[in-house]
Protein backbone atom coordinates (compact mmCIF):
# COMPACT_ATOMS: atom_id res chain seq x y z
CA UNK A 1 0.00 0.00 0.00
CA UNK A 2 1.23 3.55 -1.13
CA UNK A 3 2.98 5.59 2.22
CA UNK A 4 0.85 8.29 3.02
CA UNK A 5 1.86 10.68 5.47
CA UNK A 6 -0.41 12.89 7.66
CA UNK A 7 1.34 16.02 8.90
CA UNK A 8 -1.91 17.77 9.88
CA UNK A 9 -2.90 15.30 12.02
CA UNK A 10 -0.13 16.08 14.43
CA UNK A 11 -0.99 20.28 14.24
CA UNK A 12 -4.53 19.35 14.61
CA UNK A 13 -4.25 16.88 17.35
CA UNK A 14 -1.53 19.27 19.37
CA UNK A 15 -4.09 22.34 19.15
CA UNK A 16 -7.10 20.30 20.08
CA UNK A 17 -5.36 18.74 23.46
CA UNK A 18 -4.73 22.46 23.86
CA UNK A 19 -8.39 23.77 23.53
CA UNK A 20 -9.24 20.78 25.87
CA UNK A 21 -6.68 21.12 28.36
CA UNK A 22 -5.17 18.15 28.42
CA UNK A 23 -1.26 17.67 28.30
CA UNK A 24 0.82 17.96 24.86
CA UNK A 25 3.16 15.15 26.15
CA UNK A 26 5.94 13.56 24.53
CA UNK A 27 4.84 10.28 25.05
CA UNK A 28 1.32 11.48 23.32
CA UNK A 29 3.21 13.18 20.51
CA UNK A 30 5.39 9.61 19.80
CA UNK A 31 2.20 7.99 19.25
CA UNK A 32 0.95 10.71 17.19
CA UNK A 33 3.88 10.85 15.23
CA UNK A 34 3.92 6.82 14.59
CA UNK A 35 0.28 7.30 13.48
CA UNK A 36 1.01 10.18 11.17
CA UNK A 37 3.92 8.11 9.26
CA UNK A 38 1.58 5.05 8.36
CA UNK A 39 -0.17 4.85 5.28
CA UNK A 40 -3.73 3.13 5.19
CA UNK A 41 -4.92 1.23 8.34
CA UNK A 42 -3.38 -0.08 11.29
CA UNK A 43 -3.59 -2.00 14.63
CA UNK A 44 -3.20 -0.96 17.87
CA UNK A 45 -0.91 -3.98 18.11
CA UNK A 46 1.55 -2.31 15.06
CA UNK A 47 1.63 0.78 16.78
CA UNK A 48 2.84 -0.80 19.85
CA UNK A 49 5.35 -2.78 18.10
CA UNK A 50 6.61 0.56 16.17
CA UNK A 51 7.40 2.10 19.51
CA UNK A 52 8.85 -0.46 22.00
CA UNK A 53 9.62 2.40 24.97
CA UNK A 54 6.16 2.96 25.01
CA UNK A 55 4.07 0.83 26.93
CA UNK A 56 0.97 -0.97 25.77
CA UNK A 57 -1.60 0.54 27.56
CA UNK A 58 -0.28 4.29 27.00
CA UNK A 59 -0.61 3.26 22.84
CA UNK A 60 -3.82 2.31 23.38
CA UNK A 61 -5.11 4.64 25.86
CA UNK A 62 -4.04 7.37 23.47
CA UNK A 63 -5.35 5.73 20.14
CA UNK A 64 -8.52 5.87 22.15
CA UNK A 65 -8.08 9.73 22.91
CA UNK A 66 -7.47 10.21 18.77
CA UNK A 67 -10.46 7.91 18.33
CA UNK A 68 -12.55 9.88 20.43
CA UNK A 69 -11.23 12.98 19.07
CA UNK A 70 -12.21 12.47 15.97
CA UNK A 71 -8.74 12.09 14.24
CA UNK A 72 -9.01 8.49 13.90
CA UNK A 73 -11.66 6.17 12.38
CA UNK A 74 -12.60 2.41 13.18
CA UNK A 75 -12.49 0.18 10.21
CA UNK A 76 -13.49 -3.85 10.46
CA UNK A 77 -12.25 -5.71 7.99
CA UNK A 78 -14.21 -8.43 7.22
CA UNK A 79 -12.48 -11.08 8.85
CA UNK A 80 -13.81 -9.06 12.16
CA UNK A 81 -9.98 -7.67 13.16
CA UNK A 82 -10.56 -3.92 14.19
CA UNK A 83 -8.08 -1.51 12.65
CA UNK A 84 -7.70 2.32 12.72
CA UNK A 85 -7.54 4.82 10.15
CA UNK A 86 -6.74 8.95 10.30
CA UNK A 87 -10.14 9.88 9.43
CA UNK A 88 -12.29 12.56 8.41
CA UNK A 89 -13.88 14.32 10.83
CA UNK A 90 -17.40 13.66 11.15
CA UNK A 91 -19.86 10.54 10.52
CA UNK A 92 -18.85 8.18 7.38
CA UNK A 93 -18.37 4.75 6.40
CA UNK A 94 -15.66 2.81 4.49
CA UNK A 95 -15.20 0.72 1.46
CA UNK A 96 -12.90 -1.59 1.90
CA UNK A 97 -11.37 -3.48 -0.66
CA UNK A 98 -11.24 -7.43 0.31
CA UNK A 99 -8.11 -8.26 -2.50
CA UNK A 100 -5.77 -5.16 -1.60
CA UNK A 101 -7.34 -3.96 2.21
CA UNK A 102 -7.63 0.04 0.88
CA UNK A 103 -10.28 1.49 2.84
CA UNK A 104 -12.04 3.99 1.22
CA UNK A 105 -13.87 6.66 2.81
CA UNK A 106 -17.82 6.75 1.83
CA UNK A 107 -18.59 10.44 2.96
CA UNK A 108 -22.05 11.45 2.77
CA UNK A 109 -24.55 9.13 4.59
CA UNK A 110 -28.25 9.52 4.46
CA UNK A 111 -29.58 5.98 5.52
CA UNK A 112 -30.13 7.49 9.22
CA UNK A 113 -33.16 8.67 8.44
CA UNK A 114 -34.37 5.20 6.85
CA UNK A 115 -33.20 3.31 9.56
CA UNK A 116 -35.18 5.67 11.89
CA UNK A 117 -38.29 5.07 10.23
CA UNK A 118 -37.64 0.91 9.99
CA UNK A 119 -36.47 0.87 13.69
CA UNK A 120 -39.29 3.01 14.66
CA UNK A 121 -41.67 0.16 13.14
CA UNK A 122 -40.07 -1.80 16.29
CA UNK A 123 -40.52 1.11 18.62
CA UNK A 124 -36.74 1.33 18.88
CA UNK A 125 -35.17 4.72 18.82
CA UNK A 126 -31.99 4.77 17.10
CA UNK A 127 -28.83 6.08 18.98
CA UNK A 128 -26.21 5.83 15.76
CA UNK A 129 -25.24 2.98 13.51
CA UNK A 130 -21.78 1.83 12.34
CA UNK A 131 -22.16 -0.20 8.38
CA UNK A 132 -18.42 -1.08 6.18
CA UNK A 133 -19.13 -1.82 2.75
CA UNK A 134 -16.99 -4.72 1.64
CA UNK A 135 -15.85 -5.18 -2.25
CA UNK A 136 -13.88 -4.39 -5.00
CA UNK A 137 -11.57 -1.01 -5.24
CA UNK A 138 -11.13 -0.12 -9.20
CA UNK A 139 -7.46 -1.47 -9.24
CA UNK A 140 -8.36 -4.79 -7.96
CA UNK A 141 -11.64 -5.04 -10.94
CA UNK A 142 -9.45 -4.01 -13.68
CA UNK A 143 -6.66 -7.00 -12.33
CA UNK A 144 -9.16 -9.28 -11.85
CA UNK A 145 -9.02 -11.85 -14.67
ZN1 LIG B 1 -12.87 6.60 8.14
ZN1 LIG C 1 -8.25 -3.22 -3.96
ZN1 LIG D 1 -23.98 6.50 8.32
Amino acid sequence: MPAATHPPLLDSFIAHLAESDQRVTATRLQVAKAIARRGGHFTAEEICAALPSVGRATVYRNIKLLAEMGFLCRVLLEDGSLHYQVSHRGHHHHLVCTACGLAQDLLGCDIQDLLRTRAGDSGFAVSGHWLEVYGLCRDCQSKAP
